[in-house]
């Protein structure tokens, strides 16, 4: 399912299988996770997006060809990849291992064709093995609604009380970790969308409401998976003195004014980028001892179209998943 101009929609084309360069390795796709980015993509958020270009940067699949000099993965192996898609390895931020920083690091499904396919190429060097316990449906969400999501929630550092403003693919998954973890988690929601309330509650949320209210008790730091800007100055008002509000997206509308007041007391904002493959390690080898369990709706490879409506309307509960061939889940 090919990205072809900006705005969308994905069209399906049938090409040639891809063939695996130097280094790289060949997946056949079972599933691929849908991801905010990918509407930010079709809604030409992010800049130089380059066309055709295939999305999907949550991609569960098996190695069926490797390039020359692929020593670490073998072919039938399952693996993952993830939205980092490689680094150049020498600048600053690679050597002080900041790699999601690199200024040439290229991201699946933007520089690179992602999962919305039976097939791609991924660098060996950024696919990962998977936890075992995992079907290959579940599994895909961990790839960046886990990942990526983690980073943010690790930049909580040792908040306890921890509010996630929009709940859905990543909150539902990080909710887990930071209960596991012994934190207390706040629900913030669409104003008046009981059926995500109702879920977060489901996954042991200690509180949930809508994104302008104000919490029973302060927070110790906020987590804003939305795309949206005017939620940084009401997830400042519910956090406490010395609390850090991160901003868990690629993209955000811009951030209305508000008063220096709500940032005095030692708050902080701050964004998260990308990950780094430690993160992907860390967090792969983590799922499976929570256990996070993911809530995914599962759409046929064509259908990817009605999967990004689906979630830009705020219809699914968890996260979204595409398929190109049936399959069961595990
Ligand atoms: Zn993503
Ligand atoms: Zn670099």
């Amino acid at each position: 399912m090919v990205l072809e101009k900006p705005g969308g929609p994905l069209v399906l084309r049938e090409r040639p299988v891809p063939v695996s360069a130097d280094g790289e390795v060949l997946i056949e796709v079972s599933a691929c996770g849908v991801c905010r980015t990918d509407l930010h993509l079709l809604d030409t958020e992010l800049p130089d997006i380059r066309y055709p270009i295939v999305p999907g940067h949550q991609i569960v699949g098996r190695v069926v060809e490797t390039g020359s000099g692929v020593h670490s993965l073998k072919c039938g192996q399952r693996v993952g990849v993830p939205w980092l898609g490689g680094t150049c390895g020498h600048c600053g931020y690679c050597a002080d291992g900041r790699e999601n920083l690199c200024d040439a690091a290229r991201f699946t499904g933007y520089q690179i064709d992602g999962g919305y396919a039976t097939h791609c190429v991924a660098d060996a060097r950024y696919a990962f093995a998977l936890p075992e316990t995992y079907g290959d449906l579940e599994v895909a969400p961990l790839l960046c609604a886990g990942l990526i999501g983690y980073r943010s929630l690790r930049m909580c550092g040792d908040a306890r009380r921890v509010g996630f403003y929009g709940f859905g693919a990543a909150a539902h998954i990080l909710t887990q970790v930071a209960l596991w973890q012994g934190r207390t988690v706040f629900a913030f929601t669409r104003p008046g969308d009981l059926r995500a309330q109702a879920f977060a509650t489901g996954l042991g949320a200690a509180w949930v409401g809508d994104s302008d209210a104000i919490p029973p008790e302060p927070l110790d730091a906020a987590v804003i998976f939305a795309a949206a800007g005017e939620l940084v100055p009401a997830a400042l008002k519910a956090i406490r003195k010395g609390g850090t509000v991160v901003c868990g997206g690629i993209h955000m509308s811009d951030i209305p004014r508000f008063p220096y007041s709500s940032l005095w007391g030692e708050r902080s904002v701050r964004s998260v980028a990308n990950l780094t493959r430690r993160d992907a390690e860390e967090f792969l080898a983590l799922a499976p001892r929570v256990p996070v369990r993911t809530q995914i709706t599962v759409y046929p490879l064509e259908q990817a179209n009605t999967a990004l409506d689906d979630l830009r309307a705020g219809r699914l509960s968890g996260a979204a998943v595409i398929a190109p061939r049936q399959e069961s889940s595990a």
